[in-house]
């Protein structure tokens, strides 16, 4: 199956669909952690295909909704300062932090903009040398080696006038945060797809040993995402708990051993703020000291109010996978992808905008 096409086949779906039923005998919930698989899942109705004994339950996947108010605000802080440029990824711009947003502070004349890759944002740097631009590090295991390149390449080039505010978070930890707290029991978990193309399949095998869980990493495409259900209900009906890969063409169990050497050379992991989950201890990444003179937080002294949550929003228990987004009675109502209230309606990888977006009561 090499083209895309052939990962969307009517008869292979309806081929695996039949296998789930039929292998399917025991009610269990799956979460699916990544807000991509939550896309798929709404956008292909792949919950009301599956057999009543499964409930799925999107997690916390998305690198947007999970940046905390507290570290958004400090981002709005930093584009407040003279002669700064912030550089980000254009999902952040409408995110409402606790009191503005990206979008709000560039509409009022602070110098922010959209880039495509960390590369623009260095040549910005290299236009700008009477400047400081900053890009705002915000994602999983999948982008932090691109903005660790970023970095090197700066060092390289003796580009001094360029940060990074790293905001990046890693995933078994927030995984492993809530088996802990035992909020929501499941017995099965889809794990993320492009972040195990880069730490491989080995960091899920704890998760699956220490909470008996089974781990299924799945591509993207909805044959991908039924055959990993296929195979998680397959462990449950057996009493398993192994780690499996679904997504063959794109995951190693080693990972990217380049792209890992490079994001372990420039950062360190640290304590991290969720969204909804608080602080997670080892979840988040900063840059290492040899590198510190990048990092935006300690270039400048930037101290945001005290951060407060939308009113009314329940983006946190959405992502822990407590809430679903019809729960909010923002839903729809208020909160719309015009009119967002939270970052969970904001973000194309969003619950809320899945929901909204392909059909608010799927799979309830
Ligand atoms: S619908 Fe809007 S306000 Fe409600 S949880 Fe989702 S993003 Fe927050």
């Amino acid at each position: 199956m090499r083209f895309i096409t052939e990962f969307r086949r009517p008869e292979l779906a309806e081929g695996l669909i039949s296998q789930i039923h039929h292998k399917s005998k025991t009610a269990v919930r799956l979460m699916e952690f990544c807000g991509g698989h939550t896309v798929t899942i709404f956008r292909y109705g792949i919950r009301q295909a599956l057999p009543k004994t499964l409930e799925m339950v999107s997690g916390p996947g998305c690198p947007v909704c999970v940046t905390a108010n507290a570290d958004l605000d400090k981002a709005i802080a930093l584009s407040q300062i003279p002669d700064v440029i912030i550089t980000t990824f254009g999902d952040m711009l409408k995110v409402p932090g606790s009191y503005s947003s990206l979008q709000e502070a560039k509409a009022s004349g602070a110098d922010v903009r959209v880039v495509y890759s960390t590369m623009d944002a260095l040549k910005i740097a290299e236009e700008n040398p009477d400047k400081s631009v900053v890009f705002l590090g915000i994602g999983f295991e999948t982008t932090a080696p691109t903005i660790a390149a970023s970095i090197l390449m700066a060092q390289d080039k003796g580009i001094q006038n360029y940060h990074v505010l790293s905001l990046h978070k890693l995933c078994p930890p927030a995984i492993r945060a809530i088996l802990d707290c035992g909020e929501v029991r499941l017995q099965g978990l889809i794990c993320p797809g492009h972040v195990s193309v880069i730490i491989g399949s080995h960091p899920w095998e704890s998760v699956a040993r220490d909470y008996n869980i089974p781990c299924v990493i799945s591509g993207f495409e909805p044959l991908d995402i039924l055959q990993c259900i296929s195979m998680l209900v397959a462990q449950v009906e057996k009493g398993e708990s192994r780690v499996e890969i679904a997504y063959r063409r794109g995951v190693h169990p080693e990972g990217n051993r380049e792209a890992l050497k490079i994001m372990e050379q420039v950062f360190e992991p640290c304590p991290a703020q969720w969204r909804g989950m608080g602080e997670i201890p080892g979840s988040g990444l900063k840059l290492r000291g040899k590198y510190r003179h990048f990092d935006a937080e300690l270039v400048f002294s930037i101290v945001p109010e005290p951060a407060c949550e939308p009113e009314g929003c329940i983006c946190g228990d959405i992502l822990r996978g407590v809430k679903t987004p019809t729960d909010c009675l923002l839903f729809g109502k208020v909160c719309t992808p015009e009119h967002p209230v939270g970052p969970c309606m904001v973000s194309s990888e969003g619950s809320c905008s899945a929901y909204y977006l392909y059909g608010g009561s799927f799979g309830e």
